[in-house]
């Protein structure tokens, strides 16, 4: 981490402060478990922290220390927006564009605070102070330890924020898979888990809360995939229709997408889910290998993210956006057969 900024952090936190933490929209287990994490040791340091979340979270991670104090934007949008107007501090987490917040990307470019960036996607935008931003670290949970660290705090990190920061960096490598799983990523677990982090309890309080619909929502989902061997892809798509009959619930898709590469030979992935209330295709793409999804996400689909794991989203039906991403293939037939 870069010290000129870990010094004009330093000094930014060297009075107590008002702060406010941001994780992006949809927040997922790297998001929730940077900004508790870092909440914690904000409030442990004598400052007045505050989560505003964009909109709700999967229920399993509701269990997270903390997660019950975290304000929703959606459902609390007047105490939201004071403590957004009031904060000395804005920290956001896990992205790095401010249009990541959905609702709340008006209220932020309307303010004039200092904003402190913490993310690990590719080509953060500025409208930050003070940047930290890291497309080769694992997870922004990782990062999060390494900014205590550096601020010679690391013996502040308790048993709950322990458990908070190996939450996202479980969820964000695929349970210390992915690429970005460095050796340091195992010395920060190691750590984490002699200050108290209970990995076998959390994988289980991650992964092993399915409810049977579910599991069907899963069968469906997996008969609806589409093969295409020529392109070494494999897509899913999802209608409202569909979740509904499944009685879908926020999260139930998650990791969906990965089932395509389980296939043999398929190094793209990608899955459509219908949205009928924000009246988009939510879309997430996954790669193994150098096809860079996050390119791909940002070129056609208005996302990004990472090399190997991006999301957008397209305002067209399920048939009309599947044929445009059908269209687009054979321009990636080289780099998805090398
Ligand atoms: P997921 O497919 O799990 O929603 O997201 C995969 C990765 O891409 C995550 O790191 C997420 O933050 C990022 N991502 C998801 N949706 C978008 C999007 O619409 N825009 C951008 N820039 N990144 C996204
Ligand atoms: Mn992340």
């Amino acid at each position: 981490m870069n010290f000129e900024h870990i010094n004009a952090l330093k000094e930014l936190l060297s009075s107590p402060k008002k702060i406010v933490v941001i994780p992006h929209k949809n927040p997922d287990g790297d998001a929730i478990g940077s900004t508790l994490a870092l909440w914690h040791y904000l409030n442990i340091k004598g400052h007045k922290a505050v989560i505003v979340s964009p909109n709700d979270f999967p229920k399993f991670l509701k269990w997270m220390p903390g997660a019950n104090q975290i304000l929703n934007f959606e459902n609390k949008n007047s105490i939201c927006k004071k403590k957004l107007e009031e904060a000395d501090i804005i920290f956001t987490l896990d992205f790095n564009h401010l249009g990541r917040v959905g609702q709340m990307t008006k209220t932020l470019e309307a303010l004039d605070t200092a904003f402190v960036m913490v993310d690990h996607h590719q080509e953060p935008s500025d409208y930050a102070q003070i940047m930290f931003s890291d497309v080769n670290m694992s997870s922004t949970c990782e990062m999060v330890y390494h900014l205590i660290s550096n601020l010679g705090d690391a013996d502040l990190i308790d048993h709950q924020m322990a458990n908070c920061i190996y939450t996202g960096i479980m969820t964000d490598t695929g349970s210390f898979k992915f690429r970005g799983t460095t050796g340091t990523t195992h010395r920060v677990i190691a750590d984490l888990i002699d200050k108290g982090a209970e990995g076998t309890e959390i994988h289980h309080r991650i992964y092993d809360t399915n409810a049977p619909s579910r599991l069907h929502l899963l069968g469906r989902a997996l008969n609806n995939m589409v093969i295409l061997k020529e392109f070494n892809t494999a897509y899913i798509t999802l209608s409202q229709e569909e979740l509904d009959n499944y009685n879908y619930v926020k999260g139930d898709t998650e990791g969906f997408v990965n089932y395509g590469l389980t296939l043999e030979g398929v190094r793209f992935a990608v899955i459509f889910i219908e949205n009928k209330e924000e009246g988009i295709l939510k879309i997430s793409f996954r790669s193994v290998g150098d096809f860079s999804v996050n390119d791909f996400a940002r070129k056609h689909f208005e996302g990004g993210g990472h090399t190997n794991a991006a999301g957008g989203k397209s305002e067209k039906s399920i048939p009309e956006t599947t044929s445009y991403f059908l269209s687009l293939l054979p321009q990636y037939k080289k780099l998805l057969n090398a």
